[in-house]
C-alpha cells in the first residue's frame, strides 16, 4: 500500500457529512493510497504564524502531513536534490493540492520584514502599508533634486512606468537578516521608486556626482515586523511558500550535510491595514550592496521608539 499524507481513511468517512463535494473527490481515492492515523485539526484551530527564519517549524511541519514511506521512496529513487520550482523528485501519488490544504491549516499567517527609510514612521503606524504613494515620493525626488532643470526630472519620472496593478505592491523578506547584512539598499536609499528615478536622473549625464548618495540619510532606516495572514497572499505566493517548504524538507532529510534553509519573500498587492504590524526596530550596522560598505546610521530611535 502506498502512503503519502498522514489523515484516516475512518477521518475521512467520519467527517463525510461535513466535508464538501470537493473534498469527497479529492479524499476518496487518496484515503486509499494517502492517509494515516494522524488527527487532522478543524481549520481555525491551533494556527501558527509561520516563521521562515525557523526551518524546523515549516521541515516539523512537513513531517506532521507526510509520512515516513515518501521519505523512504525518495531516499531509494536517488535523487540529486529537491528543487521548489520542479517537484518531479516526489513521488507520483504525491498530491500537491491536498498537501497545500493541509499545510495551511497549520498556519493563519507568515512572519515578514519590510525596510524602508521613512523621514515619518507614524504614517505605517497610523495608516499601514498603503503602496507605492508615487506622488509624495515625486514631490520628494523634485525637493531632493531642486537644482536639477525641471525638464530633466519630468523626463526621469516621465521614464517610470508602473503597472496599474502594482500601484499597491509593498515587497517584504521573510527573514530581517538578508534585508540588513545583504540587500541593506532599502533601509540606506528608501523606496525603490525614489531609487529608480534617480538612477534615471543620473543616465542623463548631467554631471560627475552621483545622485543616488543624496537619498542616504533622509529618513530613519527601518525594519517594520509584520504578520501577514495568508488570505491576503495570492496563489502564486502561496505555492511558492509550500514548493519552498517540501524542497527544505526534503533537503534536510537527503542532504543535511549541505543544508541551506531557503529564502523567502513575499510581495502584497493591497493596501494592509497597520493591524499587521507587530514590531518594528531600526539597524546599527546595514550593509550596502551598491558601495560594498558598511553604512552606520545617524538615528537609531524614532518617535515611535520614544514613546515604547
Ligand atoms: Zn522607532
Amino acid at each position: 500500500m502506498i502512503v503519502g499524507i498522514k489523515g484516516t481513511v475512518p477521518f475521512i468517512l467520519n467527517l463525510t457529512k461535513d466535508i464538501t463535494n470537493h473534498w469527497r473527490e479529492i479524499f476518496a481515492p487518496a484515503a486509499q493510497i494517502f492517509l494515516n492515523s494522524t488527527v487532522i485539526t478543524p481549520k481555525g484551530n491551533c494556527m501558527k504564524t509561520l516563521d521562515w527564519r525557523n526551518h524546523h517549524q515549516r521541515i516539523d511541519t512537513v513531517n506532521g502531513i507526510l509520512n515516513s514511506e515518501v521519505l523512504e521512496d525518495i531516499s531509494n529513487s536517488k535523487i540529486e536534490y529537491c528543487y521548489s520550482d520542479d517537484l518531479s523528485w516526489l513521488p507520483d501519488y504525491f498530491n500537491l493540492e491536498l498537501f497545500t490544504e493541509k499545510f495551511l491549516e497549520n498556519f493563519k499567517a507568515i512572519k515578514c520584514f519590510h525596510a524602508c527609510s521613512p523621514i515619518r514612521i507614524e504614517s505605517y503606524l497610523s495608516d499601514g502599508f498603503t503602496g507605492g504613494n508615487h506622488e509624495k515620493n515625486i514631490e520628494l525626488f523634485k525637493n531632493i533634486f531642486s537644482d536639477i532643470p525641471q525638464y530633466n526630472l519630468e523626463q526621469a519620472i516621465k521614464e517610470h512606468t508602473t503597472r496599474e496593478d502594482e500601484f499597491y505592491k509593498t515587497f517584504f523578506c521573510c527573514d530581517s537578516k538578508v534585508l540588513i547584512n545583504q540587500d541593506g539598499n532599502y533601509l540606506i536609499y528608501g523606496s525603490e521608486f525614489l531609487s529608480s528615478l534617480t538612477t534615471r536622473l543620473h543616465h542623463q549625464k548631467l554631471s560627475n556626482e552621483n545622485y543616488k548618495q543624496r537619498l542616504k540619510g533622509l529618513g530613519i532606516p527601518t525594519i517594520i515586523e509584520a504578520n501577514i495572514d495568508f488570505s491576503l497572499l495570492d496563489n502564486y505566493q502561496i505555492n511558492s511558500l509550500i514548493k519552498n517548504s517540501l524542497a527544505d524538507w526534503g533537503n534536510y532529510h537527503l542532504f543535511s550535510t549541505d543544508f541551506k534553509p531557503s529564502e523567502m519573500s513575499i510581495i502584497t498587492k493591497q493596501k494592509l491595514l497597520p493591524s499587521v504590524i507587530v514590531n518594528h526596530w531600526h539597524p546599527e550596522k546595514i550593509y550596502d550592496p551598491y558601495n560594498s560598505s558598511w553604512y552606520i546610521p545617524e538615528q537609531t530611535r524614532c518617535f515611535a521608539c520614544k514613546e515604547l
